[in-house]
């Protein structure tokens, strides 16, 4: 590991830095720097979206009220803006907005500014992709970060490029890793205590999945923690130099041989954190290869919420949701910090709550990992009967296993015995994040029903290549629909209401304090519901399919809604009987906004 990680010395020139700031308060308004105040005020500063959440515990709500439940119906686009060009496909991106401005991530590693009043482009970022990359969802992206004068995106070439959020000129680029074995990044970095924090995507192909934190000013490394057993942590001096910063866990503890070397685990969505108990939560992927098999043992910290100390890059707790995982349950669900009052003692309790690809809605004490409760949040889960609260560990169904191909009487050498199984591998939830409303106390799930065929088969790692040692076919559960939009509530583990969608949900969602539930479909509708009832109160046609999460701001005492709509993502590429249900959708590239009309 230690020879990737040799970073790249780069220094921006102050003199430069300060003709830019004089050139810009001469020409008028001085552009203001994100600070980080603006990042840990983003959860309650509604003039601004300026982190991957809504504010870095990402709980996606919004205090905003004049868009509520009585004035929703008033709600009409104020403009729209295309990505444009013949790259379209998947659009997964959460828009940021500061100082006027909108920063929006596109398909194909794209990032445009926008004047957040009108949608008039500012400038744009294409990033020079090479031939060879190997995303393995689609070509997407979910947002930028934002801090000082700089926009930061990662690129599906495995890159970070921060560029200056006034010009749109590139200031520092730094490889991550080399795409070539498999990596890239699609997920928003997040600020964390002047940090820049990111992981990678590449579980698919036997690549390790780590924490990184960077001077986001400079982009250079101050720690990196991989979150597989065995691997060598890192910090970083002034100079660069790489300091051994202990093994994560103990090599060969819970993997055989040299498995751990390719162990997967990527850590393919955002990161985020909580101030009060200081620490980040990040969840990792799937152990790789899938072929369970091949890797008796739990699999550390593959499929997992991992707790890392920002000021050490020490893994402070983790929570495995899926020990042994043989179905592709990759662990990355946001993990959303939340309070709530003890029904039997009173006493507050500081939880995270994390809705599984497992299929089971996990409620964890934040302070030490600690299992509170584990119970469904879609209608059928085969791998495991359920939790015991006492040993946190899942009760498994082993027959749901899919066999090895070696198996006695089940296995012909080349295919194992084939299960059904559900939640599928696309999961019971994906990537689209969910909401939590401090006002309702419940989180908004987009969930989707569906199960799978799967079988195991030979294979052995080789870099650059797909490492699954599996075959699978996604198929729908019900015949009406497979998305359910449900408001789950944490402490009881019920779910009070729910909103069927005959395509597989795939964006994100969005809560207000004016009682409403933001979330697109496949089908191209944004829609608003009533957070207490479930009931459907608007909805908007944006011409393509919504797989993006939407964000809300004001502005001069007017309100604001923006998502982005373009379909694609891993159910067309991925889904077997459910991508031929929903061949019909058209691609698109564009962000909405929307405000309440002025009658
Ligand atoms: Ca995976």
């Amino acid at each position: 590991m230690e020879q990737i990680h040799t970073p790249k010395r780069r220094h921006l020139a102050p003199t430069l830095l300060a003709a830019a700031l004089l050139t810009l308060g001469s020409a008028g308004a001085q552009a203001k720097d994100v600070t980080d105040a603006d990042i840990l005020n983003d959860a309650t500063n509604t003039s601004q979206v300026v982190t991957h959440g809504l504010g870095t515990k990402g709980q996606r709500f919004s205090p905003l009220t004049k868009i509520n439940t009585a004035t929703v119906k008033d709600l009409v686009p104020a403009w729209s803006f295309s990505f444009g060009g013949e790259k379209q496909r998947g659009q997964q991106s959460q828009p940021l907005v500061h100082d006027g401005k909108m920063f929006v991530t596109a398909s194909y590693s794209r990032i445009f500014a926008l004047d957040v009043k009108t949608g008039a482009k500012l400038w744009k970022y294409e990033h020079r992709l090479p031939d060879g990359i190997m995303p393995c969802c689609d070509v997407i992206n979910r947002g930028a970060a934002i801090y000082g004068n700089l926009v930061i995106f990662g690129t599906l070439d495995a890159q970070l490029v921060a560029l200056n959020k006034d010009t749109g000129k590139v200031v520092w680029r730094e490889r991550i890793e080399d795409y070539k074995a498999g990596y890239s990044l699609t997920a928003a970095p997040q600020i964390v205590k002047g940090m820049l924090i990111t992981g990678n995507s590449g579980g698919e192909f036997g690549i390790v999945g780590r924490v990184d934190a960077r001077d986001p000013m400079t982009g250079k490394l101050i720690w990196t923690r991989p979150v597989v057993e065995g691997h060598m942590g890192y910090k970083y001096d002034k100079d660069g130099k790489a300091i051994e910063n202990g093994i994560t866990g103990t090599t060969n503890a819970t993997w055989p041989g040299d498995l751990w070397k390719t162990g997967g685990a990527a850590t393919w969505l955002s990161a985020y954190y909580d101030p009060d108990v200081n620490l980040i939560f990040m969840g990792t992927g799937n152990p790789a290869p899938w072929n369970s098999h091949l890797r008796p043992g739990d699999n550390l910290y593959s499929t997992s919420t991992v707790a890392i100390d920002p000021d050490t890059g020490k893994i402070a707790w983790h929570f495995q949701n899926t020990p042994h995982d043989g179905w592709d349950y990759d662990g990355v669900n946001e993990f959303v910090s939340f309070e709530y009052k003890d029904p039997k003692s009173g006493k507050l309790v500081k939880a995270g709550g994390k809705a599984d690809r497992n299929g089971f809605f996990f409620v964890n004490d934040r302070t030490n990992g600690k299992l509170i409760n584990a119970f469904p949040f879609v209608s059928r889960i085969d791998w495991a009967s359920g939790f015991d609260l006492k040993t946190g560990r899942p009760i498994p169904k082993e027959e749901s296993r899919p066999g090895s191909p070696f198996a006695e009487g089940g296995g012909d050498g080349q295919k194992g015995s084939t299960v059904f199984v559900a939640p599928s591998f696309l999961g019971g939830k994906n990537q689209m994040p969910m909401a939590y409303s401090p006002k309702s106390g419940l989180f908004y799930v987009p969930a989707n029903e569906w199960g799978m065929d799967i079988w195991n088969e030979p294979v052995s790692y080789k870099r650059g290549a797909a490492y699954l040692g599996a075959g699978f076919t996604i198929k729908p559960l019900n015949d009406d629909y497979i998305g359910a939009l449900r408001a789950v509530d944490p402490v009881s583990g019920t779910i009070k209401w729910e909103v069927k969608n005959n395509a597989p949900l795939w964006g994100g969602v969005l809560a207000t304090g004016g009682d409403l539930v933001f979330y697109g479909t496949p089908e191209g509708h944004l829609k608003a519901i009533d957070a207490n009832s479930g009931k459907e109160l608007w909805q908007f046609q944006t011409g393509s399919g919504v797989i993006a999460p939407p964000i809300t701001w004001e502005d001069n005492g007017e309100q604001f809604i923006a998502v982005v709509s373009g379909w694609g993502g891993a159910v067309p590429l991925w889904g077997g009987d459910v991508a031929k249900r929903v061949n019909f959708l058209e691609q698109g590239g564009s962000v909405w906004v929307f405000k309440l009309h002025r009658s």
